[in-house]
């Protein structure tokens, strides 16, 4: 394996160059070049979803769950009352799953349809085609990517996002007897040009560590880790501004932590459905970190939106009717296919899977649902 790629180009080499060049790079850094570089980024290339991928998600796991996202943006939709045409926003669509069940479920407001304008916030060219393919049968060429949630026009706005704040880049700082210093990644010494091994360092003067780290953690014991995600919340606060400008409302789903920020380090590889070593193979392993809930709220909220939850995925699915989702799909199913409804069903709000782990927030623009809050929060 190493002598058939001698001399070719991988991620791990330019890195491990610039890091031979320049100096150590922040993880945020080594994370997005990881996920997102142009050429050699993991997202760029592959379509890591399902059995035969890297991992599978919620919308990939059962329709049920797309299916009540979609409910859900027709219902905050038809409660914003049914501002004319709007913009059907998503970020990190994968495979076009999810909007294809969200678009199918809401069927039930052929209003909705008829004045929904779809636009995608992706960044590979490789899951745009997939998007495509999965989404012109049912909307035609009546399909806007965008590279940046920035790009989309203004208006009204139904926003959904399932696994994209963990794909984030986050940075992490750590606590030593000199305060607070951010963490990098250099090359390890004693590697190769040819096969560059990475490790984890410490920046050298704590000017990044002392000025990222939230102030409710200053004061943690020596040794901790704490992360934080400047992309998160530039992403959360520009959600926070367009539902502040025109009528709107946002759900975001994924897995992480509801009263963060907390201490500890959750970026994590993985690799064939297995957890593997965060460095160890650039563009190759999916990169995640736990979403610190607590903290894009906050910077939706700073944008000028209202925030909802956090709900955790069990209890939110339940409470808008998966269950009975699974029992009316189940009915009309073979046994085995009934068999396969009842194990996603279980996967989906089981507290031991994801029930509990994956968790939703909901933002919209202030007063909108002063009745009551966006459903299933
Ligand atoms: N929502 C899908 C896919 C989740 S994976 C699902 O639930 O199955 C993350 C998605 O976000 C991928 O489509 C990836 O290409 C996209 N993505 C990651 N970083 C991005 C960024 N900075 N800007 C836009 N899209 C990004």
């Amino acid at each position: 394996m190493a002598d058939e790629s001698a001399g070719q180009e991988t991620l791990a080499r330019l890195l491990a160059r610039r890091i031979v060049m320049d100096g150590p790079v922040s993880v945020g850094t080594f994370m997005a070049e990881a996920l997102g570089h142009p050429r050699f980024g993991y997202y760029m290339r592959r379509d890591p979803f399902g059995t035969g991928g890297d991992f599978t998600t919620a919308p990939e796991i059962s329709q049920m769950f797309g299916e009540l996202v979609g409910l859900w943006c027709v219902d905050s939709w038809a409660r914003l009352g049914g501002p004319g045409p709007f913009h059907l926003v998503e970020l990190g669509p994968g495979r076009g799953t999810l909007m294809a069940d969200v678009l199918r479920a809401a069927a039930v407001l052929p209003l909705f349809r008829d004045n929904a304008i779809v636009h995608l916030v992706e960044t590979s060219p490789s899951l745009r085609e997939r998007q495509r393919q999965t989404l012109q049968p049912i909307l035609g060429d009546a399909i806007h990517w965008h590279d940046r949630l920035d790009d989309v026009p203004d208006g009204p706005t139904i926003l959904i996002a399932n696994e994209f704040f963990d794909a984030l880049p986050i940075r992490q700082v750590q606590k030593t007897n000199y305060g607070w210093f951010e963490r990098l990644v250099d090359v390890e010494p004693a590697s190769t040009e040819d096969d560059p091994r990475f490790r984890f360092v410490l920046e050298a003067f704590g000017s990044s560590g002392n000025r990222l780290v939230p102030d409710a953690l200053r004061e943690a014991p020596d040794g901790s880790v704490v992360e934080v995600s400047p992309a998160s919340q530039a992403v959360a606060r520009l959600i926070g501004t367009r539902l502040a400008a025109a009528p709107g409302a946002a759900l975001a789903i994924d897995y992480g932590y509801a009263h963060g920020p907390a201490v500890g380090d959750t970026l994590q590889a993985m690799r064939r459905h297995a957890y593997a070593p965060v460095l160890e193979a650039p563009g190759e392993a999916d990169l995640t970190a736990h979403v610190d809930f607590a903290a894009i709220a906050a910077a939706a909220r700073e944008g000028g939106a209202q925030s909802f939850g956090v709900a955790e995925q069990g209890e939110w699915l339940s409470r808008l009717g998966i269950r009975q989702r699974a029992s009316a799909l189940a009915a009309k199913a073979s046994p085995a296919q009934a068999q396969d409804i009842r194990g996603a069903l279980d996967r989906l709000i089981d507290p031991a899977q994801m029930g509990r782990l994956f968790k939703l927030v909901a933002f919209a623009t202030p007063g909108a649902f002063a009745d009551s809050p966006p459903a299933g929060f």
